[in-house]
């Protein structure tokens, strides 16, 4: 899509990013994507990936944009592997004020790990029960597979 026709939000500070009006660390850029490094990373080298388009969360995100995003995070991850000696990283992405999130211009954190760092990032827990897990699982795909989620084919 032309950058013209990308929607924009003039007082998001990613959109300001990406038309130049505020400096950032580049990792990367081609003409749909920028991913620079995070000013308050969780490990050296934390770079964020971004649409150059505004969407607020993955929900607004047109799938036609997913595979060129892909093809992004895993350049970048790449790289922190090789040039960071990374080893391993996470793509994590935050929705919604309650997981998180704090800027409303969707985006990708690509986190590199290193043996030692100290970082725990995954609390997880067991269901209470077989069934309760069987119940959950039924229920998210009930509602997927009756239609009723919206915007998965846009
Ligand atoms: P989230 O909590 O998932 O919304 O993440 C927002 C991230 O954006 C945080 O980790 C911030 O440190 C980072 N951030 C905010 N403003 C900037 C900026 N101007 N340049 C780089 N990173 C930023
Ligand atoms: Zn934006």
């Amino acid at each position: 899509m032309p950058y013209a026709n990308r929607p924009v939000d003039k007082d998001c500070v990613f959109c300001r990013i990406v038309a130049g009006a505020i400096p950032c660390a580049r990792v990367y850029e081609d003409e749909n994507i920028l991913a620079f490094l995070d000013i308050q990373p969780i490990a050296p080298g934390h770079t964020l990936a971004i649409l150059k388009g505004h969407y607020p969360t993955l929900l607004e995100v047109p799938p036609r944009e997913a595979e060129g995003l892909f093809i992004a995070l895993k350049k970048v991850a790449a790289a922190q592997l090789k040039v960071l000696g990374a080893g391993g990283f996470h793509c994590l992405q935050n929705n919604f004020p309650l997981a998180g999130q704090t800027v409303f211009h969707a985006h990708w954190h690509l986190i590199p790990r290193a043996a030692g760092d100290g970082l725990a990032l995954w609390p997880g827990q067991a269901y209470e029960s077989d069934k309760r897990m069987r119940e959950v699982a039924e229920a998210l795909h009930s509602h997927i597979t009756a239609g009723r989620c919206g915007g998965q084919d846009e």
